[in-house]
């Protein structure tokens, strides 16, 4: 209005206009009393506390932890009217309307804005001040600290950003509290550009088509503004009425004389926020042309995405010339074409052009334009984007459901596999336990002597992992198995290997010692590792002779040395254990030097843990250097090396003595004879350790160690892993499980008995009779073997077995290795059972 000194010629009611404000849909609250405005994009020129802060600016947002209000420093702007709260959309809005509130404070306050100012900007640069239709800048605001004063934006703006401008004595306190309401501006428009609007003389009546509302620059042009064009309000039919109570004929248009275009056309360019995929502009037009007004007669429209206009126009003529004086739509089609800016070309189709509003539909985004008040043919409700909410809505709620009904299966599913495995698993239980009551009742004697646990009682299993409900249920195991560790409590006990991932076997090590509560085979086991006569004594480095290096395992390298006088160091004749030399080669497991605290224990509770196995088929640790670093173990030297490499390395021909001229069937007779021998071997260690109740855990032919004359003997109490890494399966980098040696319960149910050591040794016997010249069920991945395990859960027959290998006999192929993997721990064959049945077969 103040651009143009005719509008104080026009009188204006205060009422509101209806008409031209959104009033039914585009009033929104735009979020600063529901949160959705976040408090970094609430600002202020300046705040009088820390708890006044224009965070606190919030409507209807009461004290909160702050004093009830956003309140500017006085002190800081003399004159008072550049403070501002500042509003930030994060996108353009259509604002319709905005709300002012003091600072209650619960009674406490007593500061509000009385009249305050508004402006905007749409690119955070550049600042309007709005104004109403009158051209009053000031808008009145709140009378007490409480009550919600609403005002209509007339003409509404489009903004993303908002400041509210407090107008006040610079001696007082003021406080706000604000909400804008309105909708997003979908258009995306930003900015048009139009030649100033013209004025008619009808009849001697002055017909004014400027563009009053334009927010941009007006020098011979309009530019860099929005205006009536984008108000959301179209023109009666007549143009000299309006909707507007009071104002000038012609108040609704925007409008030219064809007298002043010799070209015959109106050019007019609008600008997008970025490019958009432009499907139609729909234009409202005045078509009086009983008075010199039709609609325009073409359109000529430009595009442009980068800095030049593009070549190809789009051309649309409206069809047929309608009859009707009434203003209308006309919807310019615009191919589909990309751009950020359109320049069209409206050719006068009479006297005179006016147009009331543009709008563009781009993709599928239409503005919206959501107040009508009759049948509007370009009702610019974003149809399309309400759709696509409600569309989302349902398939987020569709999917939320269907979550939810697959977890509560699953946990029912579950529960039934739970129930039924806690049943298996007690009836097993049982049995064992009654089984071996007997067998343990000496230890159990010594045990209670020794910790006043008196009559704990003893099993054959090693509950030292609880079953955990996870596991019941083979096919999530993948998924579960990180969470192994925690769940069997593993992590809590186990050591962690020098590489940071403990060993399963090193936490069997561990809890065999330090659980104290885990079941009585727990008991026995402290009570055969934790005594108080050891009798392993420092060895003196300065004797041990450096020959070669053998092998580097988890804790570090093993070195092939001389010992001088370990004879007589050991007090005994090693002649009998088959190494009569002086000075005695000997195995020298050294620590690395940079391991870790944990690898370090973890070392030291192997030593004691072998320093008490004696038995020929299990390897025997000789001494230790232990008082300075490096940390050595020093065990009989096994001149072959580890069994899978032994195997690896033997043909056929080697194992059968070279005799070439032999038949097939004897070769093969002698083969696995010989092989068996081994398996023999491998047993009897196992059954000193059964004896012992000692569980394994990794018994495999990489932990078997071979010495003269094909002398075998079970090593690595679950310590070898480098050479051997793709026999262990991580889990995330926390444990490594040889899970192709594993019996489905260790796994799934984290529960290692002499029967796990037993399926294991099924799985070692396998390796012997293949000479280890693949590596169990190398065709199945590890998440496969897993899933396979899930199968020996379900018993469907689904399960997959390893092969018999080539020269296995059938016998013992159905009879002893399939035994070892049969589902029902009870039913696998004892190391007494199969040492005697090996030992038949040979
Ligand atoms: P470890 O650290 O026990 O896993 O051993 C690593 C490697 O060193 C093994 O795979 C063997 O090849 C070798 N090794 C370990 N102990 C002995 C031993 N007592 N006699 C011969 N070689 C051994």
């Amino acid at each position: 209005c103040l651009k143009n000194p005719r509008m104080y010629f026009v009188y204006f009611t205060a009422a509101p206009l209806c008409l031209l404000v959104f009033s039914e849909t585009c009033r929104y609250p735009l979020g600063m009393t529901g949160g959705q405005i976040q408090d970094e994009d609430i600002s202020a020129s300046s705040q009088w506390s820390e708890s006044t802060a224009a965070r606190f600016g919030r409507l209807d947002f009461d004290t909160g932890d702050g004093d009830g209000a956003w309140c500017p420093d006085i002190m800081s702007e003399p004159g008072g009217f550049k403070e501002y709260l500042q509003v930030d959309l994060r996108s353009l809005h259509f604002i319709t309307l905005v709300g002012t509130q003091g600072r209650h404070a619960d009674g406490m306050g007593n500061e509000f804005a009385q009249r305050y100012r508004i402006k905007y900007s749409r690119d955070g640069g550049s600042w309007m001040g709005w104004h109403d239709r009158m051209g009053n800048q000031v808008v009145e605001g709140n009378k007490n600290t409480y009550d919600v004063v609403l005002k209509d934006l007339e003409p509404p703006i489009v903004a993303r950003f908002v400041r509210f401008m407090p107008v006040t004595d610079p001696s007082s306190i003021v406080c706000m509290r604000v909400e804008l309401y309105g909708c997003e501006w979908l258009d995306g428009l930003v900015s048009y550009s139009i030649p100033d609007g013209h004025q008619m003389i009808y009849r001697g009546l002055d017909v004014f088509f400027n563009d009053s509302v334009y927010d941009g620059a007006t020098a011979q042009r309009l530019t860099k503004g929005l205006g009536q064009l984008t108000d959301g309000a179209w023109g009666l039919d007549d143009f000299l009425h309006s909707h507007v109570p009071g104002a000038w004929p012609g108040y609704d248009y925007v409008g030219w004389s064809n007298k002043t275009f010799p070209k015959g056309y109106v050019e007019v360019v609008f600008d997008f926020d970025h490019i958009r995929n432009f499907t139609s502009m729909k234009v409202h037009c005045s078509n009086m042309f009983s008075r010199g007004v039709r609609l325009f007669r073409q359109a000529t429209c430009f595009f442009r995405s980068e800095s030049e206009w593009e070549p190809d126009p789009m051309t649309f003529r409206p069809s047929a010339e309608p009859l009707s004086q009434s203003g209308r739509f006309v919807t310019v089609p615009l191919g589909d074409r990309t751009a950020s800016s359109i320049k069209c070309r409206f050719h006068f189709g009479d006297q005179w052009l006016l147009f009331s509003e543009v709008a563009f539909q781009s993709g599928k985004t239409i503005r919206a334009l959501p107040f009508t008040t009759r049948e509007d043919p370009t009702h610019k409700v974003d149809d399309s984007n309400t759709k696509i909410l409600i569309g989302c809505l349902v398939a987020i709620i569709a999917i939320l459901l269907t979550v939810i009904v697959i977890i509560l299966w699953r946990q029912v599913w579950q529960k039934m596999l739970e129930k039924a495995s806690r049943r298996w698993l007690d009836d097993e239980l049982t049995a064992r336990l009654a089984a071996q009551t007997q067998a343990f009742s000496f230890l159990r004697s010594s045990q209670s002597s020794e910790d006043g646990s008196g009559s704990g009682s003893i099993s054959t299993y090693e509950r030292i992992y609880p079953a955990c409900a996870d596991y019941q249920e083979p096919s999530r195991l993948i998924r579960k198995l990180p969470e192994f560790a925690e769940c069997s409590g593993t992590s809590s006990r186990a050591g962690v290997g020098s590489d940071g991932a403990p060993h399963y076997a090193e936490a069997d090590i561990i809890s065999l010692q330090e659980s104290s509560d885990s079941g009585s085979i727990t008991a026995v086991n402290m009570n055969l590792f934790a005594g108080s006569d050891l009798t392993l004594r420092e060895f003196p480095k300065e004797k041990l002779t450096f020959k070669e290096k053998l092998g580097e395992g988890q804790f570090g390298e093993v070195h092939l040395c001389e010992a001088e006088d370990m004879q007589d160091f050991l007090g005994e004749d090693t002649s009998t254990e088959g190494s009569s030399e002086s000075p005695l080669l000997v195995a020298v497991k050294m620590l690395r030097e940079d391991a870790n605290k944990n690898a370090r224990n973890d070392f030291l509770k192997e030593i004691r843990i072998m320093s008490r196995l004696r038995d020929p088929n299990i390897v025997r640790l000789l001494a230790v250097c232990v008082d300075t670093d490096p940390l050595c173990m020093i065990t009989e030297y096994m001149e072959n090396g580890d069994l899978n490499q032994f195997l690896c390395s033997l043909r056929l021909k080697t194992l059968t003595g070279g005799e070439a001229d032999q038949q097939e069937g004897s070769d093969e007779v002698r083969y696995s004879v010989k092989l068996l021998g081994m398996a023999v071997q491998v047993v009897s260690g196992m059954k000193y350790l059964s004896s012992l109740n000692f569980v394994h855990r990794d018994l495999a032919t990489r932990n078997c160690l071979v010495g003269k004359n094909d002398t075998i003997k079970i090593a690595d109490f679950g310590m070898s892993r480098n050479l051997y890494r793709g026999d262990y399966f991580r889990i995330q980098g926390r444990a490594v499980l040889p899970i192709r040696w594993m019996s489905w319960e260790s796994i799934l149910l984290g529960k290692f008995t002499m029967a796990s050591d037993v399926w294991a040794f099924g799985v070692t016997l396998w390796e012997i009779l293949t000479l280890c010249k693949e590596q169990p069920y190398s065709q199945l991945s590890d998440e496969q073997v897993i899933e396979n395990t899930g199968e020996f859960f379900r018993n469907q027959g689904k399960q997959v077995y390893l092969p018999k290998p080539q020269c296995c006999p059938d016998r013992i192929y159905v009879n002893l290795m399939l035994s070892c993997w049969r589902r029902n721990a009870k039913e696998r064959p004892s190391f007494q059972e199969i040492h005697a049945q090996l030992t038949e077969t040979r």
